[in-house]
């Protein structure tokens, strides 16, 4: 059988629990740019499986389905009586760091310290979890500003944060938030109230104890975060270790973006956070955080 039907077969029944043989394919070796079979299964399903990154891995994705669709990366390889083995590859989380302010564009050392040790506290979440609901964390450093397709592309497992300085006044981040598809109310889940998200960022940007502000996604998936690298950078206790300090305060607005919307007496959602300690979340806090994201990532 045809490598990409294996791997289409394989999608439908471990991501849509259905077993189907496909009634036809159709691929593209012309266009090397776009290298992706379509294989077409009967009830309209038309799976499309792109072997751009081989001989690394597959990707297969289920085309023109009306809600967005999961994409799954597989790697393959041969057993030794000839047979094709798929491994899933995980889901990655990707914590997408935006320096508007320019602070770490030109601090190579300090901002490979940071965006470090901040991947590797998110994989340290709870590592055997992590593995087990194929998720691992991803840290995307960009010292410019997406387009706007790009800002409304963020997906659900996309934590954007935005890196701003002194000159980024509320209405840069309103803008942003805007451009993010932020709504005008959300619901913390657990929360009875609804609450506008606007006016908590103008309230949080404008404060003067507030060093970052982390929009929860609510019972949607859109968030964001903002980060003042000019509180960070110039407090007294922060400045004896920047990365600690950047890290510690990230963190913590990453939790407010996983719907952890009340502080915690104690560990990184306390307020405010200590920024020379080395500190973890709670155990509490780190459940929240877990169980938002099963939930972004099952989001259809
Ligand atoms: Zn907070």
């Amino acid at each position: 059988m045809l490598f990409s039907n294996v791997i289409a077969r394989r999608y439908l029944a471990t991501e849509m629990n259905q077993r189907l043989k496909p009634d036809s394919v159709r691929c593209r070796p012309d266009r090397p740019d776009n290298n992706v079979c379509e294989v077409k299964f009967p009830g309209d399903i038309t799976m499309g499986v792109s072997l751009i990154k081989v001989p690394g891995y597959v990707i297969a994705r289920q085309m023109y389905a009306r809600a967005g669709a999961r994409r799954r990366g597989f790697d393959y390889a041969c057993t030794p009586d000839g047979n094709l083995k798929l491994v899933n590859r995980p889901d990655i989380v990707r914590i997408v760091l935006i320096d508007l302010a320019g602070y770490f564009k030109n601090n190579g050392a300090l901002r490979g310290e940071f965006t470090s040790r901040l991947e590797r506290k998110a994989n340290n979440l709870e590592p055997a979890w992590l593995k087990q609901q194929l998720l691992r964390f991803s840290l995307e450093y960009r010292a410019s500003e997406p387009t706007a397709e790009e800002k409304e592309g963020f997906s659900k497992l996309d934590f954007p944060i935005y890196l701003l300085g002194r000159q980024h006044g509320y209405d840069s981040v309103r803008e942003l938030m805007e451009q993010h598809n932020i709504p005008r109310t959300i619901k913390c889940i657990g929360v009875d109230k609804p609450v506008d998200p606007y006016r908590l960022a103008e309230k949080c940007w404008k404060g003067d104890a507030e060093r970052g502000c982390g929009i929860p996604s609510g019972e949607g998936f859109r968030k964001v975060g903002f980060i003042k690298t000019h509180t960070v950078s110039s407090d007294p206790i922060g400045r004896r270790d920047l990365a600690q300090a950047f890290l510690n305060v990230t963190a913590h607005e990453i939790g407010h973006m996983s719907n952890i919307c009340f502080h915690d007496r104690e560990g990184l959602m306390k307020y405010p956070v200590p920024l020379n300690m080395e500190i973890d979340f709670s155990l509490g806090d780190r459940g929240f955080i877990l169980a938002s994201l099963t939930r972004l990532k099952n989001m259809r």
